[in-house]
């Protein structure tokens, strides 16, 4: 399925919020390339970077451990991939400079939903109920404490020594990667402007990142030095970069999102890729098909443009076809991306044909080893086994999506429930078995 701008609920009986997490598959692989060259250069590489989207619109991204959060109101706001890769260089001269190290530490141990929780101030109860409680119960804690902390000083707070030292080893990781600074300095400007502009669109990335306008005009000097500033992102870079917000924009400013960015090329692929998604998803099924059908002879090498038209023929009841329009996404992302699977995975179920379920199950196994912590995922893959009269495995899908979800009690409850049916010592069993000797979070 495509972007899912799911809101993922959170187990706490008291208070029911929900941790707004997107999960993209084209989204999340094109913010890893643009991650991957600068991490390395930072000696941060690390294998299986993780990209968590936060449907947010204000501005914020930072880089803990191996995951990067950038909010999806980031990717919308910057005109260039050069931008983010900007903030993210900049991200990871903080991390490289060793700054807020404590606090890092605890973001990379807790659970994606607590800190994403954490980030957006949605409180310290779901903050600590999320927390990872396996044997990190004091970590949980420790976030809880942190998340208020920090929603309170806006984030990371970091000192003006700080920033000037993560300018200048962003710099260098651009450097060494033969890309301009010019980006960071946009988005470093954008933001000096309106700060000025007291108490309106602040964000959080601009309250933990102070920007006085000395260090801009520093920075400024500094970048026009690099034979690279005045080096553009490359034309595909630019595109991929485009249909990504105007996806973003389709799914969170309303139908007619994609065509207010676009409104300057309105016969551009980006603006035409917005239309239909935003087809997709207000208008006729049929009419998405067709849409999706131009892009695809436009493009035809374009996996997403592929799963859009698998998303549409599912909503028009095409189940069959779709789950061929997703095969051919899978074949051409060349990130490999685990969500596409399970979207593969989800067209196989849907046509209802005994031998295509028994595959649907097998898909989406597949696609959530690589995705665990997609919890949306288990859904249909305990449907899958139940409509294949494994009820076990169903039970045990429950199980793991409850758990990925931070619900504890009712992930326990069907882990006890497929722990019965399985054979004791198998691989089932065993799984069931880790879910229940987790020691249920505090609540506060
Ligand atoms: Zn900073």
């Amino acid at each position: 399925m495509s972007a899912q701008f799911m809101v993922v609920p959170l187990g706490v009986a008291h208070a029911q919020r929900s941790v707004p997490i997107v999960r993209d598959a084209e989204i999340e692989a094109l913010v890893s390339e643009y991650a991957r060259p600068i991490l390395k250069a930072a000696g941060l590489s690390r294998s299986g970077i993780q990209i968590v989207l936060v449907n947010d619109p204000g501005f914020n991204a930072f880089v803990a451990g191996r995951r990067i959060f950038v909010n999806t109101g980031a990717l919308m706001a910057s005109e260039t991939p050069n931008e983010i890769i900007g903030v993210i260089a900049h991200e990871a001269g903080h991390i490289a400079g060793g700054h807020q190290e404590r606090l890092r530490q605890q973001l990379e141990r807790a659970q994606t939903m607590a800190v994403v929780a954490a980030l957006l101030g949605i409180g310290a109860g779901i903050a600590g109920a999320a927390a990872n409680a396996d044997g990190m119960a004091q970590a949980g804690a420790g976030l809880a404490i942190g998340g208020s902390e920090m929603a309170r000083r806006g984030l990371l707070g970091y000192q003006r020594g700080e920033e000037m030292t993560a300018d200048r080893s962003a710099l260098t990781y651009l450097q060494a990667t033969g890309q301009s600074a010019k980006g960071m300095l946009t988005t470093f400007e954008r933001f000096a402007s309106s700060m000025a502009l007291a108490g309106v669109n602040v964000d959080p990335y601009q309250i933990s990142h102070p920007m006085p306008r000395e260090r801009i005009a520093n920075l400024e000097t500094l970048a026009r030095q690099s034979p690279y500033f005045d080096r553009k992102d490359p034309a595909e870079l630019q595109l991929r970069h485009d249909l990504m917000r105007a996806k973003i924009a389709a799914y969170t400013d309303g139908p007619s999102g994609a065509a207010r960015l676009f409104r300057n090329d309105p016969r551009g692929m980006p603006a035409l890729y917005g239309d239909a998604i935003s087809t997709l998803l207000y208008g006729n099924p049929r009419t998405a098909i067709e849409k999706a059908d131009r892009l695809i002879a436009a493009m035809p090498g374009n996996a997403y443009f592929h799963e859009l038209r698998g998303d549409a023929l599912i909503k028009a009841n095409r189940a069959v076809e779709a789950a061929d329009a997703y095969a051919k996404a899978i074949r051409l992302d060349k990130s490999r991306s685990g969500l596409l699977q399970v979207g593969y995975g989800q067209a196989l179920l849907a046509t209802g044909k005994p031998d295509l379920v028994r595959k649907a199950a097998a898909e989406m196994q597949a696609g959530l080893s690589r995705e665990p912590e997609f919890a949306n995922g288990y859904r249909y893959l305990a449907q899958a086994y139940g409509q294949i009269g494994d009820i076990a495995s169903a039970e045990l899908a429950t199980a793991e999506g409850h758990y990925q979800a931070g619900q504890y009690q009712d992930a326990k409850i069907f882990a006890a429930r497929a722990q019965m049916k399985f054979k004791r010592g198998s691989p089932g069993w065993l799984r069931a078995q880790d879910i229940i000797e987790l020691k249920t979070p505090k609540r506060r």
